[in-house]
């Protein structure tokens, strides 16, 4: 397990079990032909193959986030969580820091953890209506933003 051939995907050349959660980083940032540029980060909730976040709190985090972040940055352009659960990705139009990225970050969360439902948690406009938590949401938002003065360090030591 030392010795991995080069992936195309950027987090499959992370090795996972040196990183400390949680933790903000930039997972890709590309150049377009017309040279603007595009931010992907990790946010990183739960230690890899140690923790996960349970899949209704997933999905309410994202519905959460994707409509919040919205309000407090013009640029982005997808939420989405990753399939191990233990985060999620966020794709910015821009060239954006982790350090610049996480005021934006920290307003959502503020915004998730002080609101009363979840948005589009309902038959029309989700494709699983009935699978979602605003507590277990508002529970993993709020101890990610307890370890907020944690989230610049992505490697543990
Ligand atoms: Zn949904």
């Amino acid at each position: 397990m030392t010795e991995q051939p080069r992936m195309n995907v950027e987090s499959f050349n992370l090795d996972h079990r040196t990183v400390a959660a949680p933790y903000v980083r930039i997972a890709d940032r590309k150049e377009l032909p017309g040279g603007d540029v595009l931010t992907k980060f990790d946010v990183r909730f739960t230690q890899p193959n140690v923790a996960h976040l349970e899949s209704e709190t997933v999905h309410s985090l994202e519905h959460m986030m994707a409509e919040h972040m919205r309000n407090h940055s013009e640029d982005v352009l997808d939420v989405s969580p990753m399939g191990c659960r233990t985060g999620f990705y966020v794709l910015l139009v821009g060239d954006h820091t982790a350090e610049s990225f996480a005021p934006v970050l920290e307003a959502t969360l503020r915004d998730l953890i002080a609101a009363d439902e979840v948005p589009a948690a309902n038959e029309v406009q989700c494709g699983w209506g009935a699978h979602h938590t605003l507590e277990g949401a508002q529970a993993a938002a709020r101890e990610f933003l307890d370890q907020r003065d944690a989230w610049g360090q992505v490697t543990a030591s």
